[in-house]
């Protein structure tokens, strides 16, 4: 998974510092590497990119004043295989571009055997990204802008949202499934792009809408010069943006994440029933909103039915210098950043019945870690709730997940052995009705079906084929090719 973002200012502008503050906004979708590439008056672009947070690629804003211009674009990324921290850039017909790439393309081994054998074309990384730049530098159309479309009607498959940067102006396109998603707000006299509307409130700006699946738009200096239908739309964007990925304080094609979530937990409540326990422990932060509704949900069954309601404590340390475990490259650095991310608060569990609710259970190996340092605490009981269901399926369009790491899919859905592994006294899962009936009802208007939404790693039904074979794809390593 990664952040992207675009940024056109007025020619005064220094999109440099919008663009980092962008990135950081947007840290959740990649702790581990992030670059930006600037456009100047003289149409010179300018380069930095490196392995680590925003703030250390920047070095704080040390590092803002060697990169000039009014525009520009940026990535965050996290680890996969491979080493590419993009915007990656490029001469096009004597204009240097830059590409800043969001999911995964599907048929990028067909297409980097087609170019090389084609045009002998020197492939510098082993990205997915980069099979889209032989195409665009090879094309017989006059414009870049045609070029740019033909090669998206005619060659790229799979799953990407991407802006471009060429020539004076930002293209911003998703694909037909609009499996990743991309914002679009405005500040002032400037237009932004991000991959969530939350970063675009960072710079006080208003988010406007979403880059559409299979739309192309253009900005120039005046904001959105062109927008281009250029394929039959067949929305599928990723539901597992609304449990885990996105911000809470975001929208992804409309629907507000924190509201989705807690839609969740109260849904999860309905299912589960009411459990006999002392207190509710979220795990912070992204199972946060759905503990909220859960809890919630909890405190109007107790009062119909005359119960002692169930408190809601703030029984895991949270240490925020840490980023999302989820996506650190190897399994032994996850486990011990997640001992040092979360910690149990002893006072909050000792001699208790214990519900630890967190948004999803996808490798089981954080919640495991967890319930060992409840018990450690001194908890009775550890009951462990899960407002998503288990995923089944590696995703095939931009998060890194191998189906050998997927606690469900080793353990065939066997909930109670799942429960045995991470060490809980019970364990429920969220039923993938009740999923989108949270996520379908919390868009304003409910208007969204759920044919709307990909949902393969929960079903192993994908919407578009991919030629990869996922079980023998390359580990990652410290930075990745997948966007
Ligand atoms: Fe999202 Fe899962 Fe589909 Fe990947 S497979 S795009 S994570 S819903």
């Amino acid at each position: 998974m990664c952040g992207i973002v675009g940024f056109y200012g007025p020619t005064t502008d220094r999109a440099t510092e919008k663009l980092n503050l962008l990135l950081a906004k947007l840290q959740n979708r990649g702790p581990q590497g992030a670059g930006v590439v600037t456009y100047d008056h003289d149409g010179q672009i300018h380069e930095l990119r490196g392995a680590g947070s925003v703030e250390a690629v920047f070095d704080g804003r040390n590092k803002l004043d060697n990169l000039p211009g009014y525009m520009g674009v940026g990535q965050v990324r996290y680890a996969t295989f491979g080493y590419t921290i993009q915007p990656i850039t490029w001469i096009q017909r004597g204009k240097q571009a830059a590409l800043a790439h969001n999911g995964e393309f599907a048929n990028a081994i067909t297409l980097r055997k087609e170019a090389e054998e084609m045009w002998e074309y020197k492939f510098q990384s082993t990205s997915d990204t980069e099979v889209l730049i032989p195409y665009l530098m090879h094309s017989s159309k006059d414009t870049f802008r045609d070029a740019l479309l033909d090669v998206l009607q005619n060659k790229i498959k799979g799953a990407y949202s991407m802006i471009i940067l060429y020539d004076g102006k930002l293209y911003c396109v998703r694909d037909p499934h609009g499996f990743r998603p991309l914002a679009l707000g405005i500040s002032e006299n400037a237009s932004i792009v991000a991959s969530e509307s939350s970063a675009i409130e960072v710079l006080g700006g208003q988010y406007i809408g979403d880059v559409n699946p299979a739309q192309l738009i253009v900005i120039g200096p005046s904001g959105i010069i062109e927008t281009v239908e250029w394929a039959e739309p067949k929305p599928k964007s990723c539901i597992f943006e609304h449990v885990y990925f996105a911000n809470p304080d975001s929208y992804v094609g409309g629907i507000n994440v924190s509201l989705a979530r807690d839609f969740m937990g109260k849904l999860m409540f309905e299912e589960a029933g009411w459990i006999d326990a002392d207190v509710i422990v979220p795990v912070l932060d992204s199972g946060l909103h759905a503990a909220l509704g859960f809890y919630e949900a909890t405190l109007r069954y107790a009062f119909q039915e005359r119960k002692n309601p169930i408190p809601l404590k703030a029984g895991v340390h949270r240490s925020w210098f840490i980023g999302r475990s989820f996506q650190e490259g190897e399994q032994i650095a996850r486990e011990i950043l997640q001992r040092i991310k979360s910690n149990v608060i002893a006072a909050w569990v000792k001699d208790k019945r214990v519900i630890v609710i967190d948004d999803s259970l996808v490798r089981g190996t954080v919640m495991r870690i967890i319930v060992e340092l409840m018990r450690i605490a001194g908890a009775r009981e550890v009951h462990v709730i899960i407002p998503s269901p288990p995923p089944i399926a590696p995703c095939a369009y931009g998060i890194d997940t191998y189906e050998d790491e997927l606690i469900a899919a080793r353990l065939n859905g066997n909930v109670h052995e799942i429960q045995q592994f991470i060490g809980a006294d019970s364990l429920r899962y969220l039923s993938l009705n009740a999923l989108y009936q949270a996520v379908t009802e919390s868009a304003s208007p409910p208007v969204r079906t759920t044919a709307n939404f990909c949902d393969a790693c929960y079903t192993g039904q994908y919407p578009v084929p991919f030629e990869q074979d996922r079980s023998t794809k390359p580990r990652r390593q410290n930075m990745g090719t997948q966007a």
